[in-house]
């Protein structure tokens, strides 16, 4: 299991190597607001969207699906978001520098992923992880496609087919 994940990339014939990882920059849901509903942001970073909707707010955290991928010791990993409760964002936020392994938040799944069906609102839970890694989550079994990779892994050949659409945008 010490093998490099590594493919020749049937879209552009080069070499791609090291185990897939691909991030979104924001959640699928701010990506899609009107120019004029931007303003509705009242907190955009790197680990954290808040999104005023009325008397709503959307909070949103970033966090790491762990995929794994047969035969191979590193997963395919997408930086994806989920959507917190404000009770959970407070415990969330407030434990960030003092993270108890054992807290779990509810969410659900708030990035669209590629080559899956629509993976919007998949329930999940957030798991914290200390020394500053990001969040791990685990998806609930429901039958989705997505649920099922993360529970069971999958292919190399699967992981390969959605590592070009990811960097090949397609
Ligand atoms: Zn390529």
């Amino acid at each position: 299991m010490t093998e490099i994940f590594s493919f020749k990339c049937s879209r552009c014939g080069n070499t791609h190597e090291g185990s897939p990882s691909f991030a979104f920059a924001a959640p699928t849901y701010v990506s899609q607001l009107h120019e004029s509903q931007q303003k509705n942001i009242i907190e955009a970073g790197t680990d954290l969207f808040r999104v005023k909707d009325g008397e709503h707010v959307h909070n949103f955290v970033r966090v790491c699906l762990e995929v794994p991928i047969y035969g191979y010791s590193q997963p395919f990993i997408w930086g994806v978001w989920v959507s917190l409760s404000e009770k959970s964002l407070e415990r969330y936020v407030s434990s960030w520098n003092d993270v108890d392994e054992s807290d779990m938040y509810f969410g659900w799944f708030s990035s669209k992923l590629p080559y899956y069906d629509n993976t919007l609102s998949l329930p999940a839970k957030v798991r914290p992880r200390k020394n500053g890694i990001r969040p791990y989550l685990q998806l609930e079994q429901d039958g989705h496609e997505l649920a099922n990779d993360w529970c069971t892994g999958m292919s190399f050949e699967k992981a390969q087919r959605i590592a070009e659409i990811c960097m090949h945008h397609d």
